[in-house]
């Protein structure tokens, strides 16, 4: 039997997948906007046990195509342990077609590129990075202990060994001041990465703006709806992307947006501009739909 340690996350692409917790919690567990995994100690489940998990799907073997391998950055795994975790699956599970998980830049980066092609030849095929920006200054500011330059290499050595990433971005993240640099530098990180799949989300306070504001390392003064928009419209304006499924439509998000980019990007920005210059009338989530 699956045993579960609460609360459990997953990409919403993965609603018919299976969820196999092999880690607990995030390693970093440090940004300032985040509290997933706030209650969790991060620990690595016991591989007896995760593989005792396993075979008591075996009857459902071949229904289980996708397998999602939380917690919040399970890719922090060694080499070896995904390994023998993905030779698990294919030998329990004949139809498996793809394997997931949650990663950070600096796990790939901790992992050689032959290793990452072996991993995607047993069947790691898409990764899940919270990148939240492209922009130092603000990295540094919600505490992710990444940077620009580490982050481009890491996902392109990802994206070269044949792992598809789906990224994501946050909207509203430095607030006001640091609005415009955060929304052009992570398009201009976007532009060298080239992600299959991009989303973006709002940023929300689960324990209050203040509470935020503590953690957050700089100036921070949030956005109202019209200033998040416009960031979204720096943001897109500045993508150049060959063909990347873009998405902003997570319950977070004031306005929806769906398209492919490049190739919508018109079509994008008009609907952003639309609500630019008739705020009043525009067709915006109202807080109450935001489930948030
Ligand atoms: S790395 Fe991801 S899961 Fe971990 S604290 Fe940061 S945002 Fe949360």
């Amino acid at each position: 039997m699956l045993n579960y340690d609460e609360p459990l996350y997953r990409p919403p692409s993965e609603a018919y997948s299976l969820i196999l917790q092999a880690t607990i919690g995030c390693s970093w567990n440090q940004c300032a906007f985040c509290e997933m995994y706030s209650t969790k100690k991060f620990r690595v489940k016991e591989e007896k046990i995760l593989f005792e998990e396993i075979d008591s799907l075996k009857m459902w073997g071949d229904d289980i195509k996708k397998v999602f391998i939380a917690d919040g950055n399970s890719f922090v795994l060694s080499f070896a342990k995904l390994s023998r975790i993905l030779d698990k699956l294919n030998d329990s599970f004949p139809k498996l077609n793809r394997v997931s998980a949650y990663a950070l830049p600096r796990d790939i980066a901790a992992k050689t590129d032959e290793e990452l092609k072996e991993l995607v030849e047993k069947g790691l095929k898409l990764l899940y990075v919270g990148v939240e920006s492209g922009d130092d200054e603000l990295l540094k500011a919600i505490n992710k202990n990444e940077s620009f330059d580490a982050m481009s290499e890491a996902l392109q050595r990802a994206r070269r060994a044949g792992i598809k990433l789906s990224i994501m971005i946050l909207n509203g993240l430095g607030g006001k001041h640091y609005s415009r640099n955060h929304a052009i530098n992570s398009a201009r990180l976007m532009n060298e990465v080239q992600p299959e799949y991009l989303s973006t989300l709002v940023l929300s306070y689960p324990r209050g703006c203040d509470h935020y504001k503590s953690k957050f390392k700089g100036n921070f003064e949030p956005h109202d709806t019209i200033g998040l928009i416009n960031e979204m419209g720096y943001f897109i304006a500045n993508l150049e992307l060959d063909n990347t499924v873009f998405r902003s439509d997570h319950a977070s998000n004031y306005l929806v947006l769906r398209g492919n980019l490049n190739r919508d990007k018109d079509m994008l920005l008009a609907k952003i501009g639309e609500v630019l210059t008739d705020p009043d009338n525009a067709n915006l989530r109202p807080e109450w739909m935001r489930g948030l």
